[in-house]
Protein backbone atom coordinates (compact mmCIF):
# COMPACT_ATOMS: atom_id res chain seq x y z
CA UNK A 1 0.00 0.00 0.00
CA UNK A 2 1.82 3.34 -0.99
CA UNK A 3 -1.55 5.63 -0.72
CA UNK A 4 -1.49 6.57 2.48
CA UNK A 5 -3.25 9.72 3.73
CA UNK A 6 -1.07 12.61 4.33
CA UNK A 7 -1.42 16.18 6.49
CA UNK A 8 -1.50 19.64 4.09
CA UNK A 9 1.76 20.31 5.57
CA UNK A 10 3.32 17.11 4.00
CA UNK A 11 1.49 17.40 0.90
CA UNK A 12 3.41 21.36 0.13
CA UNK A 13 6.46 19.76 1.55
CA UNK A 14 6.31 17.03 -1.07
CA UNK A 15 5.49 19.21 -4.11
CA UNK A 16 7.38 22.02 -3.28
CA UNK A 17 10.63 19.42 -3.43
CA UNK A 18 9.53 18.10 -6.61
CA UNK A 19 8.91 21.32 -8.21
CA UNK A 20 12.82 21.80 -6.89
CA UNK A 21 13.67 19.00 -8.89
CA UNK A 22 12.36 20.22 -11.98
CA UNK A 23 14.27 23.15 -14.55
CA UNK A 24 14.11 26.86 -13.05
CA UNK A 25 14.02 29.09 -15.74
CA UNK A 26 15.01 31.93 -13.89
CA UNK A 27 18.19 30.94 -11.89
CA UNK A 28 19.72 28.22 -14.85
CA UNK A 29 20.55 28.94 -18.20
CA UNK A 30 17.78 26.94 -20.23
CA UNK A 31 18.03 28.24 -23.91
CA UNK A 32 16.51 25.71 -25.89
CA UNK A 33 12.94 24.69 -24.35
CA UNK A 34 9.63 25.96 -26.08
CA UNK A 35 8.09 26.21 -22.29
CA UNK A 36 8.97 28.84 -19.25
CA UNK A 37 6.84 30.07 -16.67
CA UNK A 38 3.00 31.31 -17.32
CA UNK A 39 3.41 34.99 -18.46
CA UNK A 40 4.06 36.65 -15.48
CA UNK A 41 2.07 40.03 -16.17
CA UNK A 42 -1.00 38.17 -15.58
CA UNK A 43 0.25 35.13 -13.23
CA UNK A 44 2.74 36.23 -10.62
CA UNK A 45 4.96 34.05 -9.07
CA UNK A 46 6.00 35.71 -6.06
CA UNK A 47 2.13 36.43 -4.62
CA UNK A 48 2.65 35.15 -1.11
CA UNK A 49 -0.52 33.10 -1.36
CA UNK A 50 1.25 30.88 -3.90
CA UNK A 51 3.81 29.42 -0.68
CA UNK A 52 0.29 28.08 0.67
CA UNK A 53 -0.70 26.68 -2.90
CA UNK A 54 0.85 23.94 -4.22
CA UNK A 55 -1.32 22.72 -7.16
CA UNK A 56 -1.65 26.86 -8.52
CA UNK A 57 2.36 26.92 -7.48
CA UNK A 58 2.88 24.12 -10.25
CA UNK A 59 0.19 25.74 -12.52
CA UNK A 60 2.44 28.95 -12.72
CA UNK A 61 5.40 27.09 -13.47
CA UNK A 62 3.81 24.86 -15.75
CA UNK A 63 5.56 21.67 -16.36
CA UNK A 64 5.65 19.49 -19.16
CA UNK A 65 4.45 16.01 -18.60
CA UNK A 66 5.04 15.37 -22.38
CA UNK A 67 5.63 11.38 -22.67
CA UNK A 68 5.20 8.47 -20.45
CA UNK A 69 6.56 8.49 -16.99
CA UNK A 70 6.37 4.63 -15.75
CA UNK A 71 8.98 3.21 -18.41
CA UNK A 72 12.24 4.08 -20.00
CA UNK A 73 13.22 7.68 -19.87
CA UNK A 74 11.46 11.13 -19.46
CA UNK A 75 12.06 14.75 -20.04
CA UNK A 76 14.77 15.69 -17.57
CA UNK A 77 13.77 18.76 -17.43
CA UNK A 78 10.43 18.00 -15.66
CA UNK A 79 11.83 14.67 -13.68
CA UNK A 80 10.81 16.50 -10.05
CA UNK A 81 6.98 16.49 -10.59
CA UNK A 82 7.21 13.30 -13.32
CA UNK A 83 8.10 11.15 -9.78
CA UNK A 84 4.94 12.62 -8.39
CA UNK A 85 2.98 11.23 -11.50
CA UNK A 86 4.46 7.96 -12.05
CA UNK A 87 3.81 7.49 -7.95
CA UNK A 88 0.04 8.48 -9.05
CA UNK A 89 -0.17 5.99 -11.77
CA UNK A 90 1.20 2.89 -9.33
CA UNK A 91 -1.58 4.05 -6.58
CA UNK A 92 -4.58 3.73 -9.02
CA UNK A 93 -2.68 0.77 -10.77
CA UNK A 94 -2.09 -1.26 -7.39
CA UNK A 95 -4.18 0.33 -4.35
CA UNK A 96 -7.24 0.74 -6.32
CA UNK A 97 -7.21 -1.83 -9.26
CA UNK A 98 -5.43 -4.57 -7.80
CA UNK A 99 -2.34 -4.72 -10.02
CA UNK A 100 1.20 -6.48 -8.77
CA UNK A 101 3.65 -3.48 -8.00
CA UNK A 102 5.75 -1.83 -11.33
CA UNK A 103 3.84 -4.23 -13.25
CA UNK A 104 1.79 -1.51 -15.50
CA UNK A 105 2.55 1.44 -17.32
CA UNK A 106 0.26 4.72 -17.51
CA UNK A 107 -0.19 8.66 -17.92
CA UNK A 108 -2.66 11.19 -17.42
CA UNK A 109 -4.53 12.03 -20.08
CA UNK A 110 -6.96 14.68 -21.29
CA UNK A 111 -9.66 12.31 -20.31
CA UNK A 112 -11.69 9.17 -21.01
CA UNK A 113 -12.20 9.94 -24.66
CA UNK A 114 -8.42 9.62 -24.89
CA UNK A 115 -7.91 7.29 -22.70
CA UNK A 116 -10.40 5.12 -24.27
CA UNK A 117 -8.76 5.94 -27.44
CA UNK A 118 -5.61 4.87 -26.68
CA UNK A 119 -5.97 1.50 -25.65
CA UNK A 120 -8.29 1.18 -29.07
CA UNK A 121 -4.98 2.43 -31.01
CA UNK A 122 -2.45 -0.02 -28.88
CA UNK A 123 -4.68 -2.92 -29.44
CA UNK A 124 -5.14 -2.20 -33.13
CA UNK A 125 -1.41 -2.04 -33.51
CA UNK A 126 -0.97 -5.00 -31.89
CA UNK A 127 -3.19 -7.09 -34.05
CA UNK A 128 -1.62 -5.37 -36.79
CA UNK A 129 2.55 -6.10 -35.91
CA UNK A 130 1.73 -9.70 -34.23
CA UNK A 131 -0.63 -11.23 -35.87
CA UNK A 132 -0.12 -9.69 -39.72
CA UNK A 133 -3.87 -8.50 -39.21
CA UNK A 134 -5.22 -5.41 -41.92
CA UNK A 135 -7.64 -2.65 -40.46
CA UNK A 136 -10.56 -4.32 -41.88
CA UNK A 137 -10.28 -7.79 -39.82
CA UNK A 138 -9.92 -5.41 -36.91
CA UNK A 139 -13.36 -4.78 -34.72
CA UNK A 140 -14.28 -2.99 -31.57
CA UNK A 141 -17.04 -4.81 -28.90
CA UNK A 142 -19.27 -2.90 -26.45
CA UNK A 143 -22.39 -2.95 -26.01
CA UNK A 144 -25.60 -0.45 -26.58
CA UNK A 145 -24.95 1.90 -23.31
CA UNK A 146 -20.88 2.02 -24.39
CA UNK A 147 -19.94 5.76 -24.13
CA UNK A 148 -19.61 7.58 -27.51
CA UNK A 149 -15.79 7.65 -27.32
CA UNK A 150 -15.56 4.04 -29.20
CA UNK A 151 -17.72 5.23 -32.09
CA UNK A 152 -14.96 8.32 -31.90
CA UNK A 153 -11.86 5.81 -31.75
CA UNK A 154 -13.56 3.79 -34.41
CA UNK A 155 -14.02 6.49 -37.15
CA UNK A 156 -10.21 7.62 -36.30
CA UNK A 157 -8.84 3.94 -36.39
CA UNK A 158 -10.77 2.94 -39.49
CA UNK A 159 -12.36 0.18 -37.71
CA UNK A 160 -15.90 -0.96 -36.78
CA UNK A 161 -18.32 -1.08 -33.80
CA UNK A 162 -20.59 -4.21 -32.98
CA UNK A 163 -22.18 -3.59 -29.77
CA UNK A 164 -24.06 -5.91 -27.69
CA UNK A 165 -27.67 -5.20 -27.23
CA UNK A 166 -28.59 -4.59 -23.53
CA UNK A 167 -31.89 -5.37 -21.73
CA UNK A 168 -33.86 -2.28 -21.21
CA UNK A 169 -34.87 -2.48 -17.23
CA UNK A 170 -31.73 -4.47 -16.40
CA UNK A 171 -29.01 -2.52 -18.94
CA UNK A 172 -27.37 -5.96 -19.03
CA UNK A 173 -25.59 -7.39 -21.58
CA UNK A 174 -25.82 -11.38 -21.92
CA UNK A 175 -23.54 -13.58 -23.43
CA UNK A 176 -26.68 -14.00 -26.37
CA UNK A 177 -26.16 -10.73 -27.17
CA UNK A 178 -22.19 -10.71 -26.92
CA UNK A 179 -22.64 -13.60 -29.16
CA UNK A 180 -24.99 -11.81 -32.05
CA UNK A 181 -22.31 -9.26 -32.26
CA UNK A 182 -19.28 -11.38 -32.45
CA UNK A 183 -21.67 -12.84 -35.60
CA UNK A 184 -22.39 -10.14 -37.16
CA UNK A 185 -19.08 -9.49 -37.04
CA UNK A 186 -17.54 -12.21 -38.39
CA UNK A 187 -20.19 -12.09 -41.22
CA UNK A 188 -17.69 -9.03 -42.09
CA UNK A 189 -14.80 -10.53 -42.16
CA UNK A 190 -13.32 -9.78 -38.42
CA UNK A 191 -10.86 -11.92 -36.73
CA UNK A 192 -9.42 -9.60 -34.26
CA UNK A 193 -10.97 -8.18 -31.12
CA UNK A 194 -10.67 -5.09 -28.97
CA UNK A 195 -13.40 -5.71 -26.57
CA UNK A 196 -14.13 -2.51 -24.39
CA UNK A 197 -16.28 -3.66 -20.99
CA UNK A 198 -18.39 -0.74 -18.91
CA UNK A 199 -17.31 -0.27 -14.79
CA UNK A 200 -20.20 2.09 -15.17
CA UNK A 201 -21.77 3.43 -17.84
CA UNK A 202 -22.25 7.06 -18.14
CA UNK A 203 -25.64 7.44 -18.66
CA UNK A 204 -26.98 4.30 -16.40
CA UNK A 205 -24.12 3.54 -13.85
CA UNK A 206 -24.38 0.21 -15.10
CA UNK A 207 -21.54 -2.61 -14.82
CA UNK A 208 -20.90 -5.01 -17.24
CA UNK A 209 -20.07 -8.80 -16.32
CA UNK A 210 -16.99 -8.89 -17.92
CA UNK A 211 -17.65 -13.21 -17.29
CA UNK A 212 -20.10 -13.14 -20.34
CA UNK A 213 -17.73 -11.18 -22.65
CA UNK A 214 -14.71 -13.88 -21.46
CA UNK A 215 -17.22 -16.67 -21.97
CA UNK A 216 -18.51 -15.58 -25.36
CA UNK A 217 -14.99 -14.26 -26.85
CA UNK A 218 -13.05 -17.82 -25.73
CA UNK A 219 -15.77 -19.59 -27.80
CA UNK A 220 -15.43 -17.60 -30.67
CA UNK A 221 -12.00 -18.94 -31.38
CA UNK A 222 -10.76 -15.50 -31.80
CA UNK A 223 -7.77 -13.16 -30.27
CA UNK A 224 -9.59 -10.78 -28.11
CA UNK A 225 -8.28 -8.13 -25.66
CA UNK A 226 -9.97 -6.42 -22.66
CA UNK A 227 -10.43 -3.01 -21.86
CA UNK A 228 -12.21 -1.37 -19.27
CA UNK A 229 -13.95 1.91 -19.30
CA UNK A 230 -14.44 2.95 -15.98
CA UNK A 231 -14.08 7.07 -16.55
CA UNK A 232 -17.08 6.99 -14.58
CA UNK A 233 -16.85 4.79 -12.08
CA UNK A 234 -12.88 3.99 -11.82
CA UNK A 235 -13.30 6.21 -8.48
CA UNK A 236 -16.25 4.43 -7.10
CA UNK A 237 -17.05 0.96 -7.93
CA UNK A 238 -13.11 -0.74 -6.94
CA UNK A 239 -14.69 0.99 -3.38
CA UNK A 240 -18.29 -0.01 -3.61
CA UNK A 241 -17.95 -3.31 -4.43
CA UNK A 242 -15.21 -4.90 -2.78
CA UNK A 243 -15.42 -8.30 -4.87
CA UNK A 244 -15.03 -6.75 -8.00
CA UNK A 245 -13.95 -8.60 -10.67
CA UNK A 246 -12.79 -5.44 -12.97
CA UNK A 247 -9.24 -5.39 -11.62
CA UNK A 248 -6.01 -6.02 -12.20
CA UNK A 249 -6.25 -9.02 -10.36
CA UNK A 250 -8.20 -10.74 -13.33
CA UNK A 251 -6.06 -11.79 -16.12
CA UNK A 252 -8.45 -11.39 -18.85
CA UNK A 253 -8.64 -7.68 -18.24
CA UNK A 254 -5.67 -6.16 -19.92
CA UNK A 255 -6.32 -1.87 -19.38
CA UNK A 256 -8.32 0.65 -17.81
CA UNK A 257 -9.59 4.10 -17.77
CA UNK A 258 -10.33 6.52 -14.98
CA UNK A 259 -11.51 10.22 -15.45
CA UNK A 260 -10.24 11.47 -12.10
CA UNK A 261 -12.30 14.58 -12.99
CA UNK A 262 -15.52 12.94 -13.07
CA UNK A 263 -15.75 11.34 -8.92
CA UNK A 264 -12.53 12.39 -8.00
CA UNK A 265 -13.77 16.15 -8.03
CA UNK A 266 -9.98 16.69 -10.04
CA UNK A 267 -9.69 19.77 -12.66
CA UNK A 268 -10.46 18.57 -16.39
CA UNK A 269 -7.43 16.80 -18.27
CA UNK A 270 -7.23 14.12 -15.47
CA UNK A 271 -8.52 10.98 -17.67
CA UNK A 272 -5.92 8.26 -16.60
CA UNK A 273 -4.71 5.39 -18.89
CA UNK A 274 -3.53 2.11 -16.92
CA UNK A 275 -1.98 -0.95 -18.94
CA UNK A 276 -0.38 -4.16 -18.29
CA UNK A 277 4.22 -4.05 -19.19
CA UNK A 278 4.51 -4.83 -22.40
CA UNK A 279 1.86 -3.37 -24.19
CA UNK A 280 2.63 0.33 -24.66
CA UNK A 281 4.80 0.29 -26.64
CA UNK A 282 2.36 -0.42 -29.66
CA UNK A 283 1.77 3.08 -29.37
CA UNK A 284 5.45 4.14 -29.41
CA UNK A 285 6.10 7.07 -32.03
CA UNK A 286 9.29 6.74 -33.14
CA UNK A 287 9.44 9.88 -34.56
CA UNK A 288 9.32 11.84 -31.47
CA UNK A 289 12.57 12.38 -31.89
CA UNK A 290 13.03 15.89 -29.70
CA UNK A 291 11.73 13.96 -26.89
CA UNK A 292 13.57 12.84 -24.09
CA UNK A 293 12.58 8.60 -24.18
CA UNK A 294 10.46 9.27 -26.94
CA UNK A 295 6.26 9.14 -26.78
CA UNK A 296 4.19 6.43 -26.10
CA UNK A 297 1.36 8.65 -25.28
CA UNK A 298 -1.92 9.80 -28.20
CA UNK A 299 -1.48 13.56 -26.33
CA UNK A 300 1.86 15.28 -26.62
CA UNK A 301 2.48 18.03 -24.53
CA UNK A 302 0.00 18.04 -21.84
CA UNK A 303 0.13 19.92 -17.89
CA UNK A 304 2.29 18.27 -14.94
CA UNK A 305 -0.27 20.25 -12.60
CA UNK A 306 -3.10 18.12 -13.28
CA UNK A 307 -1.20 15.05 -12.12
CA UNK A 308 -0.34 16.91 -9.06
CA UNK A 309 -4.00 17.70 -8.61
CA UNK A 310 -5.36 14.27 -8.34
CA UNK A 311 -1.81 13.08 -6.58
CA UNK A 312 -3.06 15.99 -3.92
CA UNK A 313 -6.55 14.76 -3.70
CA UNK A 314 -6.09 11.02 -3.22
CA UNK A 315 -3.17 11.84 -0.37
CA UNK A 316 -5.25 14.70 1.45
CA UNK A 317 -8.25 11.98 1.27
CA UNK A 318 -6.17 8.75 2.28
CA UNK A 319 -7.97 5.60 1.84
CA UNK A 320 -10.05 5.49 4.33
CA UNK A 321 -12.03 8.84 3.86
CA UNK A 322 -12.04 7.85 0.21
CA UNK A 323 -14.26 4.52 0.94
CA UNK A 324 -16.22 6.70 3.70
CA UNK A 325 -17.44 9.30 0.88
CA UNK A 326 -18.02 6.77 -2.03
CA UNK A 327 -20.27 4.91 1.07
CA UNK A 328 -22.19 8.41 1.96
CA UNK A 329 -22.82 8.35 -1.76
CA UNK A 330 -24.31 5.13 -2.08
CA UNK A 331 -26.47 5.93 1.11
CA UNK A 332 -28.37 9.04 -0.80
CA UNK A 333 -28.77 6.53 -3.44
CA UNK A 334 -30.59 4.18 -1.96
CA UNK A 335 -32.57 6.83 -0.25
CA UNK A 336 -33.39 7.96 -3.33
CA UNK A 337 -34.49 4.76 -4.48
CA UNK A 338 -36.57 4.35 -1.78
CA UNK A 339 -38.49 7.36 -1.93
CA UNK A 340 -39.03 6.31 -5.86
CA UNK A 341 -40.47 2.99 -5.08
CA UNK A 342 -42.97 3.99 -2.26
CA UNK A 343 -44.17 6.90 -5.29
CA UNK A 344 -44.96 3.60 -7.60
CA UNK A 345 -41.81 5.87 -10.00
CA UNK A 346 -40.29 3.64 -11.99
CA UNK A 347 -36.14 3.73 -12.27
CA UNK A 348 -32.69 2.11 -13.08
CA UNK A 349 -30.17 2.01 -10.15
CA UNK A 350 -27.07 -0.78 -10.28
CA UNK A 351 -27.34 -1.62 -6.57
CA UNK A 352 -23.51 -0.15 -6.17
CA UNK A 353 -24.16 2.98 -7.60
CA UNK A 354 -24.83 7.13 -7.34
CA UNK A 355 -26.66 7.30 -10.49
CA UNK A 356 -30.62 6.64 -10.37
CA UNK A 357 -31.99 6.45 -13.84
CA UNK A 358 -35.99 7.17 -13.98
CA UNK A 359 -38.38 6.78 -17.10
CA UNK A 360 -38.78 9.77 -18.67
CA UNK A 361 -43.00 9.86 -18.59
CA UNK A 362 -42.50 10.35 -14.89
CA UNK A 363 -40.41 13.90 -15.52
CA UNK A 364 -42.01 16.98 -17.04
CA UNK A 365 -39.70 18.88 -19.14
CA UNK A 366 -40.05 21.38 -16.26
CA UNK A 367 -39.17 19.67 -13.54
CA UNK A 368 -35.83 18.24 -15.59
CA UNK A 369 -34.65 22.17 -16.74
CA UNK A 370 -35.64 23.20 -12.50
CA UNK A 371 -33.50 20.13 -10.99
CA UNK A 372 -30.53 20.20 -14.10
CA UNK A 373 -31.91 16.82 -14.72
CA UNK A 374 -29.56 14.99 -18.07
CA UNK A 375 -31.71 12.94 -20.76
CA UNK A 376 -30.00 10.12 -22.47
CA UNK A 377 -30.93 11.85 -25.81
CA UNK A 378 -32.04 15.45 -26.16
CA UNK A 379 -34.01 15.01 -29.26
CA UNK A 380 -36.68 12.32 -27.66
CA UNK A 381 -35.31 11.14 -24.09
CA UNK A 382 -36.47 7.86 -22.36
CA UNK A 383 -34.50 8.61 -19.61
CA UNK A 384 -33.67 10.96 -16.78
CA UNK A 385 -30.90 10.61 -14.74
CA UNK A 386 -29.78 11.89 -10.92
CA UNK A 387 -25.97 11.61 -10.24
CA UNK A 388 -25.15 11.48 -6.77
CA UNK A 389 -22.52 13.95 -6.55
CA UNK A 390 -20.91 15.86 -3.42
CA UNK A 391 -23.17 18.78 -3.34
CA UNK A 392 -26.17 16.28 -3.91
CA UNK A 393 -27.35 16.52 -0.54
CA UNK A 394 -31.00 14.54 0.34
CA UNK A 395 -31.79 18.31 1.48
CA UNK A 396 -31.27 19.09 -2.26
CA UNK A 397 -32.77 15.68 -2.95
CA UNK A 398 -35.86 16.13 -1.52
CA UNK A 399 -37.03 19.09 -3.00
CA UNK A 400 -37.44 17.09 -6.10
CA UNK A 401 -39.03 14.13 -4.53
CA UNK A 402 -42.06 16.72 -3.33
CA UNK A 403 -42.36 17.94 -6.63
CA UNK A 404 -42.33 14.40 -7.94
CA UNK A 405 -44.78 13.68 -4.94
CA UNK A 406 -47.16 16.07 -6.15
CA UNK A 407 -47.45 14.84 -9.61
CA UNK A 408 -48.03 11.49 -8.61
C1 LIG B 1 -17.35 10.51 -19.34
C2 LIG B 1 -17.11 9.18 -19.92
C3 LIG B 1 -16.20 9.00 -20.96
C4 LIG B 1 -15.49 10.15 -21.64
O1 LIG B 1 -14.71 10.86 -20.76
P1 LIG B 1 -14.26 12.35 -21.04
O2 LIG B 1 -13.38 12.57 -19.85
O3 LIG B 1 -15.47 13.20 -21.09
O4 LIG B 1 -13.47 12.35 -22.31
C5 LIG B 1 -15.95 7.72 -21.41
N1 LIG B 1 -16.60 6.67 -20.87
C6 LIG B 1 -17.49 6.81 -19.86
C7 LIG B 1 -18.16 5.60 -19.29
C8 LIG B 1 -17.78 8.07 -19.35
O5 LIG B 1 -18.68 8.22 -18.37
Amino acid sequence: MIWEKKSQEEIKDIVFKALQNNVNYDKENILGLPASYLDNKVFYQDSTFLKEAPFISTMVQNPNHIGCHTLGKSESFFSGTQQIEKELIEICAVDILKGEPQQQDGYVASGGTEANIQAIWIYRNYYMSEFNAKADEIAIVCSDDSHYSMDKAANLLLLNVFKAAVDNDTREISVESINQAIAQAKAAGKKYFIVVCNMMTTMFGSVDKVEDYVAAFSNSGCEYKIHVDGAYGGFFYPFSEEQSTLTFANPNITSFTLDAHKMAQAPYGTGIFLIRKGFINYANTQQASYVEGEDYTLIGSRSGANAIAVWMILMKNGPYAWHEKVFILLKRAEWVCEQLSQLNIEYYRHPKSNIITIKSKYISEELAHNFGLVPDNHHEPHWHKIVVMEHVTIEKLSLLMEQLKQKA
